[in-house]
């Protein structure tokens, strides 16, 4: 197979993944795929992944090599161009806030996604729906069994921020660091949780920030179906307490969770879906950024999108 297919096929996993960039560039998918001569979205079958980077060294052949490969004509870099891991660190987007935001009169302009609408009274059993602020169920949180994750927890983990927040941040379930001590996002993901925070200017204090599991899964293993039927009351009935402009669902696992669907998350990304009103987006997980930094600059993207929602949403 030819540089050209090679690179066709890469773009064609990443368009079904729902990604519309190329991320190092912010060359659309679709030009690329137009220069390359590409059949429409129906096009060629998809195969097995395989990156750019795995047809050549990193360094010695990077993107403007590939393209030119596949017979592209492609511009000379531009002065600020940089590796992707310089470009795409959050401290460095941030500065890209100055870049004037898209002007959006009402959320009809976003493209809509996934709408939940279930009833939230029949997801939360009495004594949950009955806890009447965010410390009293922290405090059921702290005493929980309802599940077999507080025998092996060291804390619970209930969540922290502003309970009037205009964001709340949802993440999968406490690491061993939150473990440690009873706070959210606190270990290295958290750390990179506060900076993409940062990058929409927003502090930790300013948002709530919590897990669906609000108990570590031992060794940080995968949620169970039973764990998350247990402990996903305190999360709607948290979000029922704040009633935030938007929320943020960070990784497949919350995304999915709060939409109730198995839709992978490269297609959740992007749109601005409905949690009982209030507009949810998905991007990626800190963790997987912190194994995959090419999907910093498609979370600076989301991120964008859900601070464009605050300043222009009215609360529902
Ligand atoms: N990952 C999560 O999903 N939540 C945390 O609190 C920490 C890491």
């Amino acid at each position: 197979m030819d540089a050209k297919d090679l690179l066709r096929r890469y773009l064609e996993q990443r368009r079904e993944l729902g990604e519309s960039e190329l991320v190092l560039d912010g060359l659309h998918v679709e030009d690329v795929m137009r220069l390359l001569g590409a059949a429409g979205k129906s096009g060629a079958p998809s195969q097995a992944p395989r990156s750019i980077r795995e047809t050549a060294p990193s360094g010695a052949h990077d993107w403007r090599t590939s393209l030119r490969d596949a017979g592209v004509t492609v511009d000379p870099p531009m002065k600020n161009d940089a590796p992707v891991s310089r470009r795409m660190a959050f401290p460095d987007v941030a500065s890209q806030a100055s870049t004037p935001a898209v002007e959006i009169p009402h959320d009809t302009a976003f493209k809509k996604g996934i709408i939940v609408t279930a009833n939230e009274a029949e997801l939360i059993p009495g004594a949950i729906e009955k806890l009447r602020s965010l410390d009293e169920i922290a405090e059921a949180v702290r005493k929980c069994t309802r599940c077999d994750l507080y025998k092996t927890a060291t804390k619970a983990v209930p969540g922290e921020g502003d309970p009037k927040a205009e964001l709340v941040c949802v993440g999968e379930a406490p690491g061993a660091r939150e473990d440690e001590t009873g706070r959210p996002f606190v270990g290295q993901a958290g750390q990179l949780l506060t900076k993409i925070l940062a990058a929409i200017d927003l502090t930790r204090e300013q948002v709530f920030i919590c897990n669906v599991l609000k108990h570590r899964p031992p060794g940080n293993r995968n949620p169970l179906p039973e764990e998350v039927e247990a402990c996903s009351p305190y999360l709607i009935r948290q979000l029922e307490l704040i009633n935030p402009k938007v929320i943020v669902a960070f990784g497949t696992f919350a995304a999915q969770t709060l939409l109730q669907t198995k839709t992978p998350l490269g297609q959740l990304r992007g749109l601005v879906h409905r949690y009982h009103g209030i507009p949810l987006i998905v991007t990626y997980h800190p963790a997987a950024l912190l194994r995959n930094p090419a999907w910093k600059r498609p979370t600076w993207e989301d991120v964008k999108l859900a601070r464009r929602i605050l300043d222009s949403a009215p609360r529902s």
